[in-house]
């Protein structure tokens, strides 16, 4: 799961500045490394590995320069997380195009063999996104030479998604326009938003909503699933709907990837994780287990943790107190470094916990060891008893299409019950929302007809063209990036 940004601004100015407050407000997206590419006679770029204010500096700004500009933050799930790999790309030749996507090509290794082998086409990195780069930028060289127009675009986009199979949202631009289109299935968000200023209108498009609200950009709408967008010279935004595939955004955005001051596909990210934690603990209340408190696990289970407590006339309490500045955990590279990483990134209130019977509540229990760790926290602070509640669903199944949960043999649910699963967390008991109460906690969030991609609960991939084949491939690629 990564972050991206594309800006078209009006004749000379500058897209650097919004790209750079964009990507700060969507770094919670990635934080393996960042990277900036603008156009303005040609391309010029930035990359590096690290956080958005590591990799740029002022120098960076000065030399960033035209009005047409994509950014991206990088969460690593294919390949080894080398500097070659971050993203955007981009070809000067023989059509200057740039691009950055969010999301995973499942048949990279199969068009590796085929596609780019038949063209003796050398790809420069391990990143996935060169598939798309190619099929898109090779599509625009057979239209001629010339400025880019909407069809040539959409044309250029079918053919992606006719030959490049998965899940990619991407945004990109041109030495003519910006561009971006949403993936067949629409798994992946983009968000279209502009700005009007007095030096004329500007133009964004992003993986989340909280990145127009930054940089001062009004919501113009979600890009469909399978839709394009181009804006050429003409500034004139032009859509065409290139897929025909059913929309089903990841459900795991409103879980946990997005921050709660989004909203995705037109739901409120802090609605649903509220509806969330309303659902769980009328579950709870059913169980005649007793608690004293809700303790939600900073930062993601805050907002479902005071309405959890709210239907359980408990209090929620901060048991947790977050050291900020170590980082997501699961975005650390092996498992050793992850559980030394919790222990320094949450430190318990003793109070909070002594002699009282505790709900520890988390967005999601993936492996298991942010969970493990807390019960032992809890229970070194005296809790009388530990119950672990999730508000979402056991996670079973990998995310084929961009979230690192890609190895099956990682997932601490996988053929436990959940007694098993709470003796294994060192929990007296555990309780996970249900898929069904999940789905509708979402949807009552926005239109109320949503259906999602919740293939990592269920097992059920939405784009029918996963094959165990390419299961395997993405796990070796997986272990592998794991033991770097
Ligand atoms: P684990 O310790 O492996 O059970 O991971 C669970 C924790 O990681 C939860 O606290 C979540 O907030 C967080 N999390 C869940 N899914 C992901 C993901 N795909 N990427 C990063 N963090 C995640």
């Amino acid at each position: 799961m990564c972050g991206f940004i594309s800006i078209f601004g009006p004749g000379d100015s500058d897209a650097i500045h919004d790209v750079l407050s964009g990507l700060l407000a969507i770094q919670h997206r990635g934080q393996d490394a960042a990277g900036i590419v603008t156009f303005k006679d040609r391309f010029q770029a930035k990359k590096g590995l690290g956080l958005v204010r590591e990799v740029f500096q002022e120098k960076h700004l000065q030399r960033l320069h035209g009005p047409l500009a994509v950014g991206h933050v990088r969460y690593p799930t294919v390949g080894l997380g080398e500097d070659t790999d971050v993203q955007p790309f981009w070809l000067d030749y023989p059509v200057g195009v740039a691009m950055a996507h969010n999301g995973n090509v499942t048949n990279f290794h199969e068009l590796k063999r085929t596609y780019f082998g038949q063209r003796q086409i050398r790809l420069a990195s391990n990143c996935d996104l060169e598939a798309v780069l190619y099929v898109f930028a090779d599509s625009l060289m057979r239209r001629g030479v010339k400025p880019i127009t909407a069809d040539d675009a959409a044309a250029a986009t079918k053919e992606v998604f006719d030959r490049v199979k998965g899940a990619y949202s991407v945004v990109g631009i041109t030495a003519d326009g910006m561009y971006a289109f949403r993936d067949p299935y629409g798994i992946k968000p983009i968000i279209f938003g502009k700005k009007v200023t007095p030096e004329g209108t500007w133009y964004a498009c992003a993986s989340e909503s909280v990145v127009l609200d930054v940089a001062g950009y009004e919501k113009v709408r979600d890009l469909a699933a399978g839709e394009m967008l181009w804006i050429g010279q003409d500034r004139v935004p032009q859509f065409r709907q290139v897929g025909d595939k059913p929309h089903r955004p990841c459900i795991f955005e409103y879980i946990y990837f997005s921050r709660p001051d989004s909203f995705l596909d037109e739901t409120s990210v802090y609605e649903a994780r509220m509806e969330l934690g309303r659902r769980l603990g009328r579950a709870f209340a059913e169980t005649g287990h007793t608690a004293d408190v809700v303790i939600p696990v900073p930062e993601s289970a805050k907002t479902a943790g005071q309405t959890m407590a709210e239907v359980l006339g408990l209090p929620c309490r901060e048991g947790f107190v977050k050291n900020r500045y170590i980082g997501r955990t699961f975005i650390m590279p092996n498992d050793k470094a992850r559980q030394d990483s919790i222990r320094a990134k949450l430190n318990p209130i003793r109070a909070e916990f002594e002699g009282k019977n505790v709900i520890i509540l988390d967005d999601s229990i993936v492996r298991g060891n942010t969970s493990r760790q807390i019960v032992k926290i809890a229970r070194q602070m005296g809790a009388a008893k530990v119950f672990l509640a999730s508000y979402s669903p056991p996670l079973l199944f990998p995310c084929l299409y961009g979230i690192d949960m890609s190895t099956k043999r990682e997932f601490v649910a996988r053929d436990r019950t959940n007694k098993e699963i709470a003796a294994e967390l060192g929990a007296d008991y555990v309780i996970y929302q249900t898929i069904e109460e999940m789905v509708d906690a979402v949807r009552t969030a926005g239109n109320g007809k949503l259906e999602f991609c919740k293939a990592c609960f269920e097992g059920v991939y939405p784009t029918g063209d996963i094959t165990e084949g390419m299961i395997h491939d993405i796990e070796v690629d997986r272990m592998a990036a794991s033991k770097s």
